[in-house]
């Protein structure tokens, strides 16, 4: 018995084109019938020169068309004629070609497609893999036709490479889903995969807990080691991330320096907590990069479904407001999200637009605090601290809105407010009295500091010796030249410059070798109960002693009892600063203040201005 074909339903033959193979066919003959009269006789000889047109033209056609192009036998699915653009696209001399059937040419054994279809149609693109000589694999759009070669029912095929274009169309997807610095999912990604993850903890009745993590001052690497450093610093945080997580958990990135990590198979809250703190620690650890090693820390907020929020997107927002108030609270922590954060967040977003209203109308004013030198007992200066009174609300605390200027960018507007006035006012105390102004690292970014300043002094007519400036750690998170040169120029001036709050930030000592300060300003933290806690005095000797050996002024804040100026005075700090001495006061009452002051001079009539 004859083999039957594979192709096990017969294709209908139907209106066949003729399409001879190579070598040509010889043209069928022509054989008249006697009968036939001699217009027939004419007329049958034009048809038969018209079809032995149309072959050439298809022959033509075929042989020269840039498309690759294979005729195939229908029953048996040998290839039968190959043109030359198919020679060359597959890598096949013809020979080798008529030896193979067009199922030796597919990367799988599926059923080509004619088996099912009915014949004469023109087929439309389907995309097949085929394997080329070289055993490249590629992608095709085929285009069917069938038609009749060489009397045998066959199939023409039009081979289209779609490999560059499917690749091409590969990375457009990959593109529109990742990040393309990290190479993480980005935000569209992450909400697919969450909805899965979600519908799945639905399931089984699991919780699922999203993390959004966001680098502390990043942005102060980014502008002091430059962007190049910043990137690299992404990729490895992606990196670490990506080492901590299971294969169910979903990571991505959202945007600058935030990072969504969507954790599966929840039971408890302190699942999440637990991987808060790995997450932490790992980014904790110094990065190396370009031979600089850059510490950043992170918060982390979290909400877990479904009581947070049951679908994606309110789980992302609800765990970017619990990062907030990370952030608000300590950096280096994380937080859960509470049902109150959503009216928080509202009320952040009404100071913002009642701070600008603020700076816009100059309604806010400097408070001063006075300096004390604890062992003359005279005041040496005041800090200017911001206040700004509300109609309705009273005195708000520059603790809640200095972080809202500084994220919007009023900052500037804030900072170049009090510096003017401070310089004004204390233009008018006298001449051995300093002022000090808070600096926001930001006020740096903008590059017109330092002729703020020079011009500030100018119309002011203050002594640049008698001003001082207040930056913290964060500025110098890592060294920044333009940072450091706008200080030193700041210097050259005369105005001195102090670290404040000393002692809170990551490598406070490595700091004080970036830049020569005039002072250094003890956290209020370390005063705290100093009389009590010999960690503390320990702390407090140590940095009164740094200070001396660097020749630098040492103040204590936050100085609240008389315990803790004894204690200070016996470790030979310099300067006290605290409400022990007085609160910060409105300019009308610092002439009255400086007169009265002689009475700090005793270690016990210390408190006489609360
Ligand atoms: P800071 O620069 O560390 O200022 C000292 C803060 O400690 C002030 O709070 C001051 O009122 C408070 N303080 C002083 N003595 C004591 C004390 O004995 N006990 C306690 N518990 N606190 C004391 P304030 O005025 O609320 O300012 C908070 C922070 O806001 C400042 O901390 C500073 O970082 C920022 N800030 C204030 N004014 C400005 C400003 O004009 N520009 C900038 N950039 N930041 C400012
Ligand atoms: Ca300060
Ligand atoms: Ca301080």
């Amino acid at each position: 018995m004859p083999k039957k074909p594979r192709t096990s339903r017969k294709p209908k033959q139907a209106a066949i084109t003729r399409f001879p193979g190579r070598p040509a066919k010889p043209a069928p003959k022509l054989s008249i019938n006697r009968r036939q009269t001699t217009e027939e006789v004419t007329s049958k000889r034009a048809d038969i020169a018209e079809l032995k047109q149309r072959e050439a033209s298809f022959r033509l056609l075929f042989d020269t068309n840039p498309v690759p192009m294979i005729v195939c036998a229908l029953g048996d699915e040998r290839i039968l004629a190959v043109n030359d653009a198919a020679v060359e696209h597959y890598g096949y001399s013809r020979g080798e070609f008529e030896k193979l059937t067009i199922r030796n040419l597919q990367a799988f054994d599926i059923e080509p497609p004619w088996a099912t279809e009915h014949a004469g149609e023109e087929h439309a693109a389907r995309a097949w893999k085929h394997v080329r000589a070289d055993g490249a694999l590629i992608d095709l759009a085929i285009y069917s036709r069938q038609l009749v070669y060489s009397d045998r029912p066959a199939v023409l095929l039009a081979l289209m490479d779609t490999t560059e274009r499917k690749r091409a169309e590969a990375r457009l997807t990959f593109m529109a889903q990742h990040d393309a610095l990290t190479g993480l999912p980005n935000r569209n990604l992450l909400r697919q995969q969450m909805d899965d993850i979600l519908l799945r903890s639905r399931r089984s009745a699991e919780k699922a807990a999203v993390l959004v993590l966001g680098l502390d001052h990043f942005k102060a690497v980014n502008d002091t080691l430059g962007h190049g450093v910043g990137d690299k610093l992404l990729r490895g945080v992606g990196k670490r991330l990506q080492s901590m997580l299971r294969e169910d958990d979903a990571l991505a990135r959202l945007n600058s320096d935030e990072f969504a990590i969507v954790q599966s198979g929840v039971t408890r809250p302190e699942d999440a907590a637990f991987l808060a703190r790995r997450l932490l620690d790992a980014i904790g650890d110094p990065h190396l990069i370009d031979g600089h090693s850059v510490v950043v820390g992170a918060s982390i907020g979290i909400a877990i479904s479904p009581g947070d929020g049951d679908e994606s997107e309110k789980l992302l927002k609800h765990a970017d407001l619990a990062l907030s108030r990370a952030k608000n609270d300590s950096r280096g922590t994380f937080s859960f999200f509470e049902a109150g954060m959503d009216a928080r967040a509202q009320t952040r977003r009404k100071i913002e637009t009642e701070l600008r209203e603020a700076v816009r109308g100059d309604a806010l004013r400097p408070y001063y605090q006075p300096l004390v030198d604890l062992s003359s007992g005279r005041i040496t200066g005041f800090e200017a601290l911001v206040r700004w009174p509300h109609p309705e609300r009273g005195m708000i605390s520059p603790a809640e809105f200095i972080p809202v200027a500084e994220e919007t960018g009023l900052i500037n507007a804030v900072g170049g407010l009090m510096l003017r006035r401070a310089c004004t006012d204390a233009a008018q105390w006298p001449d051995d009295v300093r002022v000090a102004v808070n600096l926001s690292p930001l006020q740096f970014r903008v590059g017109n500091l330092l002729s703020l300043v020079m011009e500030t002094l100018k119309q002011s007519g203050l002594p640049a010796k008698r001003l001082e400036l207040e930056i913290t750690e964060t500025l110098l998170l890592e060294k920044s030249s333009e940072v450091l040169a706008t200080l030193h120029a700041l210097r050259a001036l005369g105005v001195r410059i102090s670290m404040d709050d000393f002692g809170t930030g990551y490598s406070s000592l490595s700091y004080l070798r970036s830049f020569p300060f005039d002072k250094i300003k003890i956290d209020q933290s370390f005063v705290r109960d100093l009389a009590a806690n010999p960690d503390a005095q320990a702390i407090v000797r140590s940095i009164i002693s740094l200070g001396k050996g660097l020749g630098v002024t040492i103040t204590a804040e936050g100085v609240e009892t008389e315990a803790e100026v004894d204690c200070l005075r016996n470790e030979g700090c310099h300067e006290g600063q605290g409400f022990l001495f007085s609160r910060a006061r409105p300019n009308a009452e610092i002439m009255g203040l400086l007169k009265t002051q002689g009475n700090w001079s005793t270690p016990s009539g210390a408190a006489l201005v609360a």
